[in-house]
């Protein structure tokens, strides 16, 4: 990681589309308050793009994160016309960001209490990567539907790595490995395989276990507190970490992060929300959780400590909460009720 001659590190900020803006100004605001270790580099990626620029993923903004290797990224919306491949999918090959990280930790008072459950996605493989197509038959061109999940052996082995080292440097110690080998045996056999391969490597420090993903769902809910990683591939990991969410208060509440060797980019969980863009009610803190998440990764825990304690007090203490979460706040409301309990902790 490079840092600039003023001290701060150059970071790719993609605001994003529907209330992607919003959310990461007030996220933006709320790290300028901490004191910033961040230069930021704007650009633009999905509808925003394509309206700027004919492309749902620019050269520059390629270049730029290519150049930072660390960005911010509000949600993005992959243009429906045109035939474009997902802008979040292409952004993870670009950069081989093969792990997904979600943390889904209990801030507020919930139907469930004390959830602190962490879930690595496979990010580059498997049927979400959505190589698909059509077959005709006769006069029909969309007869029949082709999808073909590829999850290598490789890319299930460094997976694995990565959800066990995780685990050893945060404390973790049990991960369930999250498969449907009894009818996806190979897709998903491969991948329960490597996790018992690589479980070997740290007996006595991490346990592993797995589960069927649909006992799985039926265990979140009925008892989540028996987890503490779900190592998934990439489909199960996306419906999952949205269940993890719900367990934690909702899509409002949880951030992730997108990890590879090439770069890291954080981001909220949830999508563009086109539903309530423009309209002041965003819930931001998704957003501001994974800005937290971004400075742990660069090595800032006192500054995500304190963005997140900021979040925590702002929330519980001044009862200050968007719709979403059962509140009456507008995203302005928060963010200058965040910013108050942040100067505060400085
Ligand atoms: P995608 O396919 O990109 O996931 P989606 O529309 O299926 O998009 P989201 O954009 O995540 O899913 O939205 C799902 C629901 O959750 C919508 O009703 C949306 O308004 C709500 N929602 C998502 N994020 C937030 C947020 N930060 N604040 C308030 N409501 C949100």
């Amino acid at each position: 990681m490079t840092t600039r001659s003023n001290g701060r590190i150059p970071a790719t900020l993609i605001p994003g589309d529907g209330i992607g803006p919003e959310i990461t100004q007030v996220t933006v605001d709320a790290l300028e308050a901490l004191g910033s270790p961040f230069q930021w580099d704007v650009q633009q990626a999905g509808v925003a793009a394509l309206d700027a620029t004919g492309d749902p993923l620019p050269q520059a903004t390629l270049d730029s994160l290519r150049r930072t290797r660390l960005g911010l990224k509000g949600p993005l919306t992959t243009p429906s016309a045109g035939g474009f491949r997902s802008v979040n999918v292409r952004l993870r090959e670009a950069f081989d960001m093969f792990a997904n990280v979600r943390p889904a930790k209990t801030l507020i008072p919930g139907r469930y209490e004390n959830i602190d459950i962490v879930l690595v996605r496979e990010n580059v493989e498997g049927f979400y990567v959505a190589h698909e197509h059509y077959i005709r038959v006769g006069d029909d061109p969309h007869a029949v539907a082709v999808s073909q999940g590829v999850n290598t052996r490789e890319g299930c082995l460094r997976i694995a790595r990565f959800a066990f080292e995780y685990a050893v440097t945060h404390g973790r110690k049990k991960i369930t490995v999250v498969h449907k080998a009894n009818i996806l045996k190979a897709l998903t056999g491969i991948f329960l395989q490597a996790a018992r391969e690589v479980a070997k490597e740290y007996e006595g420090r991490v346990a592993l276990d797995d589960r069927i993903v649909d006992a799985c769902a039926m265990q979140l809910v009925l008892n989540p507190w028996q987890f503490d990683m779900l190592l998934c591939t990439n489909l199960f990991g996306d419906i999952l970490s949205d269940q993890l969410a719900g367990l934690v208060g909702g899509l409002g509440l949880a951030p992730g992060s997108n990890i590879g060797k090439e770069a890291a980019l954080f981001e909220a969980v949830h999508g563009s929300a086109p539903d309530i863009a423009g309209r002041g009610i965003a819930n931001p803190v998704s957003q501001l959780l994974a800005a937290g998440l971004m400075l742990e990764h660069v090595g800032r825990t006192d500054l995500a400590n304190r963005l997140v304690e900021g979040i925590r007090r702002t929330l519980i203490d001044d009862n200050v909460r968007t719709a979403d979460i059962g509140g009456r706040a507008s995203t302005a409301e928060f963010s200058n009720a965040l910013i108050r309990r942040l100067s505060c902790l400085s």
